[in-house]
């Protein structure tokens, strides 16, 4: 019987080995995944799993009854494609083809290594870490005002800690969004009482020597100034996982991810790579993207088992529109395609109200839009988006008109 081995048993993993039985492949699949915990889903780790009001978030997949081999606490540290092995701490696990789903990683705040009261936000291990500083109400710094960031801190605040975020741009959501755009979330940050302060890099956190009881670190900044917290939140993002491949012959990007192509095939005969840890070339968007969000890594997996089992011939490209949500600040945010800087930018509502959508046109073509609280506008921005419709700006921009009648 023939095996793929599947590395990574997060979001794309599983769903890698869901949809290779699905379009039936009848060998081994082994899925190979570095912590110790039944498989389970990332984002409620910064909403209600912080809080302690979400029991456990497994995945609901019964690996026995679909034949897969689940080997947890399994971390691979080489890929030897001569041999078509791959090694772990247990021992080297041979395949026939492979599917790489390592993820990502995230960024540790420079210089804080092993500083007590310093944390990151990846694993349900580090959420496990972060729940007694919400539930003893500590005061806490988060470092970096994206998405991360805001989550952690609207769950912080949800829970009673006094909340301040750094962030070195001058809005939230620097990279992501532009000016004009991000300038309303600046409020939202005020409205729930978290201070938000632009403009400063952290340059220094280190053991607080002084100061009251349970404020355990130090984070200086580039103005001169020391906050004290119990605890420090860095959310300044994340690297896909592939440190392991180095050396092995598959080709990765400046930003670490697999270079895959147009199929999510890597460099190398036989093996794929899906979710957080690769890039693809998006013909949609004339660029090769790198999505760190959850539904690329429950769509990628249809198209990697299509390409092992079916073949390129059956296989579509793959060419998403990318889209995620957010939940923060009581605001359910939700994004769709992929805006560029020579866009149009519409406003659907006033960004000062609860609810407001922006679109993003180029020569009429909807590119993409952000819906607060707007589900509508998202859903069928989403499709539009997808088939390239053509808005009349006018249409668009009244907020009461559907958007797939604009
Ligand atoms: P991962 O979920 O990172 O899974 C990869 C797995 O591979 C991990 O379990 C890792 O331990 C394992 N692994 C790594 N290296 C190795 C190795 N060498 N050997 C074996 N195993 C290895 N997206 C949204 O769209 N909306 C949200 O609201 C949202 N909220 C989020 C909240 C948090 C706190 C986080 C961290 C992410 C959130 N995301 C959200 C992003 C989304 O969760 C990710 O895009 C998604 O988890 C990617 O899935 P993945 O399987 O590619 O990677």
């Amino acid at each position: 019987r023939q095996r793929i081995l599947v590395v990574g048993a997060g979001m794309a993993g599983v769903q890698t080995a869901v949809r290779l039985r699905e379009q039936g492949w009848a060998g081994e699949i082994v899925l190979a995944g570095a912590e110790p915990h039944r498989p389970y889903d990332r984002p409620p780790l910064s909403k209600a799993v912080l809080l302690g009001t979400a029991a456990g978030t497994a995945f609901e997949v019964d690996f026995d009854a679909l034949g897969v081999d689940l080997r947890l606490g399994t971390a691979a540290t080489a890929l030897r494609t001569a041999d078509r092995e791959v090694d772990t701490e247990d021992g080297p696990l041979p395949y026939d083809r492979l599917v790489l789903a390592t993820g990502a990683e995230p960024v540790p705040l420079p210089g804080a290594r092993g500083v007590p009261g310093v944390y990151l936000l990846r694993t349900l291990d580090d959420a496990g870490l972060l729940r007694p500083v919400l539930a003893g109400r500590q005061d806490v710094v988060v470092v970096g005002a994206g998405w991360i960031g805001a989550e952690f801190a609207t769950a912080a605040r949800e829970a009673g800690c006094r909340v301040t975020v750094v962030e070195a741009a001058d809005r939230p959501l620097a990279g992501v969004l532009p000016p004009e755009v991000a300038a309303p979330m600046r409020r939202w940050y005020g409205e729930a009482g978290v201070e938000l302060l632009t403009g400063r890099a952290v340059t220094a956190v280190r053991p607080a020597d002084r100061g009251r009881p349970g404020e355990r670190v130090e984070v200086e900044l580039s103005d001169g100034s020391v906050l004290r917290a119990g605890a420090v939140v860095a959310g300044i993002g994340a690297r896909p996982a592939t440190r392991w491949l180095a050396g092995s012959g598959v080709a990765l990007g400046g930003d670490g991810a697999v270079l895959a192509d147009d199929r999510l095939r890597a460099s190398v005969p036989d093996v794929c790579a899906v979710g957080d840890c690769a890039s693809f070339p998006s013909a949609r968007y004339g660029r090769r993207l790198l999505v760190h969000h959850w539904d690329n890594a429950l769509q990628g997996p249809r198209t990697v088992a299509s390409v092992l089992v079916a073949g390129e011939a059956e296989t579509p490209p793959y060419d998403p529109v990318p889209y995620f949500w957010s939940e923060q600040f009581g605001r359910f945010v939700q994004y769709a395609g992929h805006h560029g800087a020579g866009d149009e930018l519409l406003w659907r509502g006033d960004p000062a109200d609860a609810a407001w959508s922006v679109c993003w046109l180029r020569d009429g073509v909807l590119n993409a839009v952000l819906a607060v609280g707007r589900p509508r506008d998202l859903a069928q921005g989403r499709k539009l988006v997808e088939r390239s419709a053509v808005l009349d700006p006018a249409r668009a921009a009244d907020p009461s008109v559907p958007l797939k009648s604009a």
